[in-house]
């Protein structure tokens, strides 16, 4: 904003200079459309595609500081984090990819019945063309370069619009890309809802988005203009039950490391917990216990430590604050934490019971570091609480009896579950990631990734001067 003020002559106006740097970003995104559509068919092989999976792999080991630097800027988000839920992941996602791409590229072989005797026929995975990524902003480089590494896998060209939120993160992706491809393959483009709103014009082939179910629904309409296929990467209420044989002890350590990393901003980070009766008074000290265990014993300890991270910005932090106010004036109780510094962007690691269904948190995705706990007493009431809302991106349960595990399984609906742990599904890659209607449409990671970005094409040869078509054709009196 300085550097723009400087420029300013006496007569000129923000509004004048801002215009046409963002006229010159739309221009650039119709160029490099066009110049990527324009080389769609340059189909690169399987050793290029890991050529250029590689550049990002390596780019990402030589920038690790400088993206965890740019992180903490953002949210002060502590390093180890950005290792762990940003740069570990796409680098194995980069590895596991690498090692694959190769055998999945292949085509595939399948059988022919026996009334096309005469012909073979083969699954042949092509492109799918020119792509978009758009990504949000709580694990932005993991959420960018994850779905690149399969976008480039699957051979396609790429356009990204990272989010605008985490602004020193996206600007540091933009000059990686820079630095590693040219833009006719691979092309990022900073910037907000405008930005975003003019790549949706496009006919592009394929686009992946991660983000909220409600730009979810804008994304998918703006496909529909063009019919292009969707990945939609989404978010909702990820419930956590803890049964009346759970290790309880187990249960507290996991649920506290999966909620209140990256300061509960997280798809996958339990959303409330629904405990057995029985267990709720000991479950309610261990995860106090755990807590202060994890993150420090005092209030001062918790802010001023450096494992906790920040509300990504004062709006988010507001409709966290909202959210805790609506449920404490409904009623809530606090079991620990509540503790909230507008001026930090901070909320405490926080455990909120006597949970109605009135609550505006039982509602909407918390997406911040408050846990309601919530009790039952039948395993089929939790079932039911759990399907009367939309279905979840993740759903964990601790318990020791399989016929529980069972019975919550097969009674219920997610995009993925992890049995005694949580969060931990997303890391295998051989398990596609992915929700399921409002948690998300398509799956991504490892091969499913790859799959999102191809175009299955059936291809089939005659090679029978006899094909059994010609048996079929008029005149059909002949054959009755
Ligand atoms: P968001 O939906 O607000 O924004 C995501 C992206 O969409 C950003 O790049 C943003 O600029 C863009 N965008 C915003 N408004 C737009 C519009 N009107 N038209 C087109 N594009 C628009 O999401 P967020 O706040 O960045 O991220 C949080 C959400 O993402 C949560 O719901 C979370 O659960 C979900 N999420 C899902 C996953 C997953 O893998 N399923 C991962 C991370 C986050």
């Amino acid at each position: 904003m300085y550097v723009m003020c400087f420029f300013l002559n006496k007569r000129s106006t923000m509004n004048e200079v801002i215009t046409p740097v963002l006229n010159n970003i739309f221009t650039d995104i119709q160029r490099i459309f066009d110049e990527q559509r324009a080389n769609q068919f340059i189909i690169s092989t399987a050793k290029e595609r890991k050529a250029k999976i590689k550049k990002l792999h390596n780019a990402i080991i030589k920038y690790r500081e400088a993206f965890h630097e740019a992180m903490y800027a953002d949210f002060k988000k502590p390093a180890i984090e950005t290792d762990l839920f940003d740069l570990f992941p796409v680098t194995s996602e980069a590895k596991h990819t690498g090692n694959h791409v190769e055998q999945w590229m292949r085509p595939k072989k399948v059988k022919t019945p026996t009334a096309l005797l005469g012909t073979n026929s083969q699954v042949k995975y092509e492109p799918k063309g020119v792509v978009l990524i758009i990504s949000p902003w709580n694990v932005p480089i993991n959420l960018t370069f994850g779905p690149l590494v399969s976008a480039l896998a699957a051979g396609n060209r790429v356009m990204i619009k990272p989010s605008e939120m985490t602004p020193n993160t996206s600007r540091l992706m933009s000059q990686v890309i820079k630095e590693i491809f040219e833009e006719e393959e691979v092309a990022i483009f900073e910037g907000g809802i405008d930005v975003a709103t003019a790549l949706l014009k496009l006919p592009f082939n394929h686009i992946f988005f991660t983000g909220s179910p409600n730009i979810g629904k804008i994304v998918m309409r703006a496909a529909a203009e063009n019919l292009a296929s969707v990945t939609l990467e989404l978010g909702g209420k990820c419930p956590t039950i803890i049964d009346e044989t759970a290790n309880l002890n187990e249960a507290a350590s996991r649920v506290v490391w999966a909620k209140y990393s990256n300061s509960g901003q997280t798809c996958i980070a339990p959303d409330y917990l629904l405990v057995h009766e029985k267990q709720k008074n000991r479950l309610l000290n261990l995860l106090e216990l755990k807590i202060k265990e994890l993150y420090g014993s005092t209030e001062n300890d918790r802010q001023t430590g450096d494992s906790l991270g920040r509300i990504v910005n004062h709006k988010h932090f507001l409709r966290i604050k909202y959210l805790f106010d609506d449920a404490i004036s409904k009623g809530a109780k606090i079991v620990c934490g509540g503790h909230f510094d507008e001026a930090d962007n901070y909320i405490e690691p926080t455990v909120l019971t006597n949970i109605t269904d009135e609550m505006e948190l039982m509602h909407e995705e918390i997406f911040g570091p408050l846990l309601p706990v919530c009790t039952y007493s039948k395993t089929e009431r939790a079932i039911q609480v759990i399907n009367s809302k939309p279905e979840p991106l993740a759903l964990y349960i601790f318990s020791k009896q399989s016929k529980n595990t069972t019975l919550i399984v097969e009674n219920t609906r997610a995009g993925g579950t992890c049995i005694n742990d949580c969060t931990i599904h997303y890391s295998n890659p051989n398990l596609p990631f992915g929700g399921t209607n409002n948690s998300g449409i398509g799956k991504a990671h490892g091969i499913y990734g790859f799959e999102a970005f191809s175009n299955q094409r059936a291809l089939l040869k005659q090679n029978s001067p006899y094909g059994t078509s010609q048996l079929l054709a008029p005149p059909y009196n002949d054959r009755i």
